[in-house]
């Protein structure tokens, strides 16, 4: 691939998480070009001993040691790096740089932006982990073109983010987005357990405490929503219901263990229609509906993108469910221009939000449409005979133009049907975010897009067109939004 790249135009985004660090390579118009991943340390030693006994120094020197050996092994300098982005997962300062908490994690009180500014010399911008995901969507993903987005992660916790107007809306005391401990079943006592009723002749039984029992969450507060549908929340409905009896397969197929039960395990447990795993997820996917409703009504954003591990696992199983929540709102709006979408970036989207906050403070938010930078597209000529010229070489093999606008050879299964694309293929082509996707080939009439293909867009808000090869060709040349292109040719 030819460089067009020239000095300080690369980005480098850092995800800090209680088990990993990912330090990633970025372009100014936000193409992740390569990752580097390590074990965040463990008391000095990965895979044993806690993570808030370790010394910070020694985490400190594995969060640079990490874009050290990125940018060596990419043959690249820190002349070339305009700025670094890192996320961590806690309550952050953003204007300082400094950690306030991090509760799974030994950085609280770290003045992490000032000390990374210190040993790379270039502009280092801290966030927190939801808050930069949301802003990576936000950015190139599923929130794309929009003025108001508000980022749902469900994995181990429930994390969120808000972004109104290009920029992170973190509250007065940075704690705003928490939306995993808003309390959703109130822990207090019912009026009615405490009045005697007559007239019915009926009293209500005086009991000790007549609080009803709710989980107690990881943040301390009881009811919050996290304790209801997070990873660890159906967990523990699953211990619970086999620990009484009832049938699973899901310790089969969690490898034989029920401690931590694995998004992949639930997702294959509800495939096989798992008589216990099915209605859990089923009531965590209503409780989520329910979280989405309850900021649609205290925010009312554009678009509610959805992500995490068990988003990403149980997707076709929970979004139905989500959905009908949803539609059932009786609280009326004034505008439909309203959605429910699902993570376009998945993994990327904290590194892209990172590298979307140090761009700001450099003053490019890539946000603001003045900002935004395209990808340099190449230039398509549509040649008789079914053949398309890009620099004077032909291509008359199927290839996919990605989103930062590279060719890649599209490789074909035997035996299944030629004319229908995988949903391997529609991922690979929208990777990195698209706003469109454009399908060409001489034979528009032969192709076809699978249920699941259609529903992978339309749950990412990603437009299609499928088109002859010289339609196709002069639309891709022309359009000005984020593109990529599949070119199909038998
Ligand atoms: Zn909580």
């Amino acid at each position: 691939m030819k460089k067009i790249y020239s000095r300080k135009n690369y980005y480098i985004g850092v995800d800090v998480g209680g088990t990993k660090i990912q330090a990633s390579l970025v372009t100014e118009f936000g193409s992740v070009l390569a990752n580097y991943r390590c074990e965040t340390p463990r008391n000095g030693v990965a895979h044993s001993g806690s993570v808030h006994d370790t010394p910070v120094e020694i985490t400190l020197n594995a969060i640079e040691e990490s874009i050290r050996i990125l940018l060596r092994e990419q043959n690249r300098t820190l002349n070339e790096i305009a700025g670094i982005g890192i996320a961590v997962p806690g309550v952050v300062q953003q204007e300082t740089g400094s950690v306030v908490v991090t509760p799974n994690m030994n950085l609280s009180g770290v003045e992490l932006g000032r000390i990374m500014k210190d040993r790379f010399g270039v502009p280092v911008a801290i966030g927190n982990d939801c808050n930069l995901g949301t802003l990576g969507e936000c950015w190139l993903g599923s929130g794309r073109n929009v003025s108001s987005c508000v980022g749902i992660f469900v994995g181990t916790g429930i994390g969120a983010g808000i972004v109104f107007d290009n920029h992170i809306f973190s509250g007065a005391g940075q704690a705003a987005g928490e939306i995993g401990h808003i309390i959703s079943q109130i822990p207090c006592e019912n009026w009615r357990n405490n009045i005697v009723i007559t007239k019915h002749k009926r009293k209500t039984k005086s009991s000790k405490s007549n609080l009803p029992k709710l989980p107690r969450c990881g943040c301390g507060n009881y009811g919050c929503f996290e304790t209801f549908a997070s990873r660890t929340a159906m967990e523990r409905f699953i211990r619970e219901a086999v620990e009484h009896g009832a049938k699973s397969m899901i310790a089969e197929l969690n490898g034989g263990t029920l401690d931590i039960i694995k998004s992949g395990a639930i997702a294959k447990a509800l495939k096989a229609n798992d008589k216990v795993v099915t209605p859990i997820v089923r009531y965590a996917a209503q409780v989520i509906g329910y979280a989405c409703l309850t900021i649609r009504h205290l925010i009312d954003p554009e678009v509610i993108v959805l992500g995490g591990g068990v988003i990403e696992a149980c997707q076709k199983f929970m979004m139905p469910i989500i959905d009908a929540v949803i539609a059932n709102d009786q609280l009326p709006s004034v505008s439909g221009k309203r959605r429910i979408l699902i993570s376009s970036l998945g993994d990327n989207a904290v590194v892209l939000g990172a590298v979307a906050l140090v761009r700001s403070i450099n003053g490019s938010n890539p946000l603001r449409k003045t900002h935004r930078i395209i990808p340099k597209y190449p230039q398509l000529h549509f040649m008789a005979e079914n053949v398309i010229h890009i620099a004077d070489e032909p291509y008359t093999k199927d290839f996919f133009i990605l989103a930062d606008g590279t060719i890649q050879p599209r490789l074909k299964l035997p035996k299944k049907n030629i004319h229908s694309f995988r949903l391997k293929d529609i991922q690979t082509a929208t990777s990195g975010g698209v706003d469109l996707i454009i399908f060409g080939s001489p034979s528009v009439g032969e192709i076809t897009l699978s249920g699941k293909c259609h529903d992978y867009l339309f749950r990412r808000g990603i437009d299609y067109q499928i088109l002859p090869l010289n339609e196709a060709v002069h639309l891709y040349n022309t359009v000005t939004v984020r593109r990529s292109a599949i070119w199909h040719f038998s």
